[in-house]
């Protein structure tokens, strides 16, 4: 009884570029789904300060008020640009494991790495490929 579950543990531990579970993948898609939903509402709070903000904005601030309140929305606005952009990653992801294509890389077809997904469950390339891409 008790070797039954170490050999199962040990299985699990050392194939680091074994295929995913169905537990695993439906782990991780909750994971970008949640995290969707926490960036949808980002940007839902983002969106309507930028657009209170357009109201006031002519309230006859002086130039400092005016100024800080600029880069304050530049900040939403680069705020929502980046949440957007998060927000298609994980969609991507998730079509991905939907797929089953997910934890390929997308360039050298080779297994990205659980270890490696786990910490950046978004990731498309493998660490090699990443590099590659960073050095160009
Ligand atoms: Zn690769």
């Amino acid at each position: 009884m008790a070797g039954v579950t170490r050999a199962a543990k040990t299985a699990t531990e050392t194939n680091g570029d074994a295929q995913w579970t169905s537990e695993e993948l439906s782990e991780v898609r909750s994971r970008l789904l949640g995290e969707i939903e926490e960036l949808n509402a980002e940007v839902a709070r983002a969106e309507s300060q930028i657009a209170s903000g357009d109201i006031s904005d002519s309230a006859g601030d002086d130039q400092a008020d005016a100024g800080a309140k600029t880069y304050e929305r530049e900040r939403e606005i680069a705020l929502t640009l980046n949440a957007r952009d998060l927000i298609a990653q994980n969609e991507r992801a998730i079509a991905r494991i939907d797929a089953g294509t997910y934890g390929v890389c997308e360039s050298c077809h080779k297994p990205i790495g659980k270890e490696r997904l786990q910490a950046f469950p978004r990731a498309t390339l493998c660490v090699s490929c990443k590099q590659r891409e960073e050095r160009r």
